[in-house]
């Protein structure tokens, strides 16, 4: 009966231990800096001079802006 408790303590520590090693790499990699993606380029919106990213702008006509109020007020300006 003891023998057998024994037995699966030292199994429970064995898995314990293996189980550590296997996580000790990933633990590290978690660790090291994101790397910015290229596609986020910045770019300045003509109208209201603020960066942004290009992916998240407002494409009109080849131009982009920051949001649409500011791509309405360029498309305002040159009908005037
Ligand atoms: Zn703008």
């Amino acid at each position: 009966m003891f023998g057998k408790i024994v037995f699966f303590v030292l199994l429970g520590l064995l898995l314990f231990v293996l189980w550590q090693k296997k996580r000790m790499p990933k633990v590290k990699q978690e660790e090291s800096e994101p790397v910015e993606p290229e596609a986020k380029k910045m770019v300045q919106c003509p109208v209201c001079g603020v960066h942004f990213a290009e992916v998240d702008g407002v494409w009109i006509s080849g131009t982009t802006y920051c949001s649409q109020e500011c791509a309405d007020k360029a498309q305002g300006a040159k009908r005037d």
